[in-house]
């Protein structure tokens, strides 16, 4: 069978693809040089599939988008805590070049914003570092993350750098409130070395899925964030990834994500895929108008809005039965799906209103895929608490889901002895 997915996305790109408003971003005098009729969209899943149509493998620079990525990489190198201090994580609703700071802390509203972009590449790599070294910490990470050597634009780099009074004006501004040390026309050149990176969308596709699994690059197999780091990255790119529109972004199509004005859109739905785009025809707000249409026909087609309320949790109790007879009789709880706080709950619920008969229990989990780490503690103290009601209980995981099986009264759960 021939996959439908490649043509599915082909169907959204041709669609999207008659929009042709919006122009690309002319501040920077070489950006407005591309071709504005572009158009590559791309899909990468957690385990490192990769799907894409039109221009995805057309080389553009990711702008905007590595400042997700490198405030990803300040919170990892200094911890969450450390970063804060310098740049919030409150969405500002201003345009992404304002010149303005939080008054009471002098602090960048937060980092998709220039100023926080701005703070949070010079926090990168230690005081003694460079600035051009700076810009090869992040260049490493944003190869990392693509799985391959990536080029810098230098054109568009040279060209930024004589258009840009604006940053330079935010980087003076955050040096007299002490958010960065360094000579401000060195940080603003390294900073828009970082934007110059080149990718494509298949890069960003990968990067994006990186971070939808957890922290693992799909196709390396290299863990770049940890767990934590990416839960709190999304957080910040679904609330203040998208420049002034963010909100309207959240309703619409509730991927966290990051856009740029290079023309990409990456989005990231945890657990599921990473999505990218390339058009450089930018709306007022600078995202790219084809990119936002792509991204919302992904989103309602495919179910993909971080909110889509799920179907009700089903029983995750599949069935019971009774082994063996008399005294010996067990009563085995079939166990299926994968078990959260909900399905957990569920199990608990049963068991407390409907006290089981026989006093020799099984809980079977052949049937479960996983057991999250608060289903697991809720599952294993209510063992616990049966084993105090006189119940004998068992455990039968042959796949080791539920591993180190103790519920906290130093006697681990046993398998089903091979006699019943
Ligand atoms: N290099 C650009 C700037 O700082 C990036 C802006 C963007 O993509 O939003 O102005």
């Amino acid at each position: 069978m021939h996959s439908p997915v490649p043509d599915y996305l082909a169907e959204v790109a041709d669609a999207c693809a008659v929009t042709t408003s919006g122009e690309p971003a002319s501040y920077i005098p070489e950006l407005a040089t591309v071709d504005p009729d572009r158009f590559g969209v791309a899909m990468a899943t957690v385990d490192g599939t990769l799907y894409s149509v039109g221009d995805a493998r057309h080389e553009f620079t990711i702008q905007s988008i590595s400042k997700a990525f490198a405030y990803g990489l300040a919170v990892r190198e200094l911890g969450l805590e450390a970063v804060l201090t310098k740049v919030d994580v409150e969405p500002s609703g201003d345009p992404f070049d304002e010149l303005s700071l939080e008054p009471s802390t002098g602090r960048p509203r937060n980092p998709m914003i220039n100023a926080g972009a701005i703070t949070t590449h010079a926090m990168i790599g230690g005081p003694d570092i460079s600035p051009m070294g700076r810009f090869e910490a992040i260049h490493r990470l944003l190869c990392d993350l693509a799985g391959r050597e990536l080029a810098v634009d230098d054109e568009v780099w040279r060209s930024e750098m004589t258009t840009s009074d604006r940053n330079l004006a935010i980087a003076h501004l955050l040096r007299s409130h002490g958010m960065i040390s360094d000579s401000p026309e060195e940080v603003v050149s390294a900073y828009a070395r970082q934007c110059a990176v080149l990718v494509t969308a298949e890069d960003l596709a990968v990067m994006a899925a990186t971070l939808t699994n957890a922290g693992v690059q799909p196709v390396t197999g290299q863990r770049v964030f940890s767990g934590d780091q990416v839960r709190h990255l999304l957080s910040v790119m679904l609330t203040c990834g998208m420049y002034d529109s963010a909100g309207d972004w959240v309703s619409s199509v509730g991927i966290p994500a990051k856009s740029g004005v290079g023309g990409g859109i990456i989005g990231a739905l945890p657990g599921q895929v990473g999505i990218a785009t390339f058009s450089p025809r930018l709306d007022a707000h600078g995202n790219s108008v084809r990119g936002i249409e792509v991204f919302e026909r992904l989103s309602r087609d495919m179910g993909l809005h971080l909110m889509e309320v799920a179907p009700p949790a089903r029983s995750v109790v599949h069935a019971t039965r009774v082994e063996g007879s008399g005294d010996d009789a067990v009563r085995v709880l079939e166990l299926s799906g994968t078990i959260g706080f909900t399905g957990a709950e569920r199990i608990l619920r049963r068991l407390a209103e409907h006290p089981l008969e026989e006093r020799r229990v099984a809980i079977d989990l052949s049937g479960v895929h996983a057991l999250h780490g608060p289903a697991r503690m809720m599952l294993l103290e209510a063992t616990r608490r049966m084993r105090l009601d006189g119940y004998e209980v068992h455990l039968v995981d042959p796949d080791d889901v539920l591993p180190d099986p103790d519920p906290g009264d130093g006697r681990l759960l046993e398998p089903l002895p091979s006699s019943v």
